[in-house]
């Protein structure tokens, strides 16, 4: 029999570790933007995941790529060589112009080895080049490490001893960053577009002038993408809007379009400090996986796609800030590039986003009191006015 709504609950409440905050819907299955949940309601779902569904649900090319790879290999560890993992690094090689690639399953440990490797190489200019420095409200996961390069103190509570050698700055200021740098800084890692944290995109010149710093003390510049690559903000890498290159890229989330993967990218120069043995995984890069994200690599970076993310997210832009020139008082600023959008809210926004998400679409609140949107990467302007037409309905009761 198949279990109601009730029941899932009743079950997670009993034997789920209880880390999430959910909201109150047993989701089914999904077609394109659109996901269904267990009694058959329709939502249209301009959260993917969290930036992960970039080719929307149940795409038929992904869909035919995993089943025809789980009946041919899922797994076979990386002691042996693959076709999918070797077409996979060679792709974001070539898309990044860096050095090679390497396969976790997650974001948080593409930001792990990209610490790990950081680490080793300055280690070999001089063992005390050790510093690794982070923005405050970033976030770059939950593992001990990277949940240190998180600047964001309530992750760190109860976790000590956490590990050395972490400083923060605030993100955007490059004063305070120079003030901070010495030749005793390994790297500098930040967010291309601060996700989590409220959706700030760099300002400016602050990526050249944070490139050009590092570059003065022979620190290397790591960029986190998990969230704003993979095409969400009109190109395949978000750095390419900003006039940078990275030593290391890290992406995770949207690469393999729901299928757990991670990667980290590296120059050739940062790659010969790691050597057979330095690090590796069971599951990284296996070929289920590389199957998957072979996929978005082959779909994403092309030009009509990219073209519509970056025209798309224009439109979106524009209706966010026609709402807020409607509601000034409750909506301050409209951030982000490309499909990764955050609409300022002068309050907390989570009864908007469960009444929102009452109404059939599913957004999210992020810091708090930001909406920020990271659908799909392939809706419509059509589905965009679906939304805001739900969420605009939902607004008037919040403005005081
Ligand atoms: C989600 C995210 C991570 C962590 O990824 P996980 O797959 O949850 O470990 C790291 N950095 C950024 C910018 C993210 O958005």
């Amino acid at each position: 029999m198949k279990a109601t709504a009730q029941d899932i609950f009743e079950k997670d409440a009993k034997d789920y570790l209880p880390v999430f905050n959910r909201y109150k819907i047993v989701l089914d299955h999904g077609d394109g933007v659109y996901v269904y949940d267990n009694t058959g309601k329709k939502y249209i779902d301009f959260l993917g995941g969290i930036a992960v569904n970039v080719l929307g649900h149940a795409y038929k090319p992904l869909v035919d790529a995993v089943a025809g790879q789980a009946g041919r290999l899922i797994h076979c560890s990386n002691l042996y060589y693959t076709q999918p993992q070797a077409d996979a690094a060679s792709k974001l090689v070539e898309l990044s112009g860096l050095g090679k690639a390497f396969f976790g399953n997650s974001g948080a440990e593409a930001n792990e080895g990209a610490i790990k490797i950081a680490r080793k190489y300055a280690h070999g200019i001089n063992p005390g080049k050790s510093q690794i420095i982070t923005a405050w409200d970033s976030f770059h996961g939950r593992t001990i490490a990277t949940l240190t390069a998180t600047g964001q103190p309530k992750y760190h509570e109860g976790f000590g001893p956490l590990p050395e050698g972490f400083d923060y700055v605030h993100y955007n200021d490059i004063a305070e960053l120079e003030k901070l740098m010495s030749d005793k800084t390994c790297a500098v890692m930040l967010e291309t577009i601060q996700g989590e944290g409220g959706v700030y995109p760099p300002k400016d010149d602050y990526l050249k002038k944070v490139r050009s710093l590092c570059d003065k003390y022979h620190a290397l510049l790591i960029l986190d993408e998990i969230q704003a690559g993979i095409g969400r903000s009109g190109k395949f890498f978000a750095y390419e809007n900003y006039g940078v290159k990275p030593d290391i890229v890290t992406l995770a989330k949207g690469l393999a379009g729901g299928v757990p993967i991670g990667a980290f990218i590296v120059t050739d120069e940062v790659a010969m400090a790691f050597h057979a043995g330095d690090h590796g995984t069971t599951f990284g890069g296996n070929p289920l996986a590389c199957a998957a994200a072979n996929v978005v690599l082959d779909t994403v970076p092309r030009k009509e796609f990219l073209k519509n993310v970056e025209e798309v997210g224009a439109y979106f832009r524009q209706k966010l800030e026609d709402l807020q020139k409607k509601y000034p008082s409750l909506i301050t600023e409209i951030r982000g590039k490309g499909l990764i959008l955050g609409a300022q809210l002068s309050k907390p926004g989570r009864d908007i986003v469960n009444e929102v998400l009452e109404k059939g679409a599913i957004i999210n609140c992020t810091a708090g009191s930001v909406l920020r949107f990271i659908p799909p990467l392939i809706i419509t302007k059509e589905q965009v006015d679906e939304v805001l037409g739900i969420l605009a309905s939902v607004l008037p009761k919040y403005v005081d």
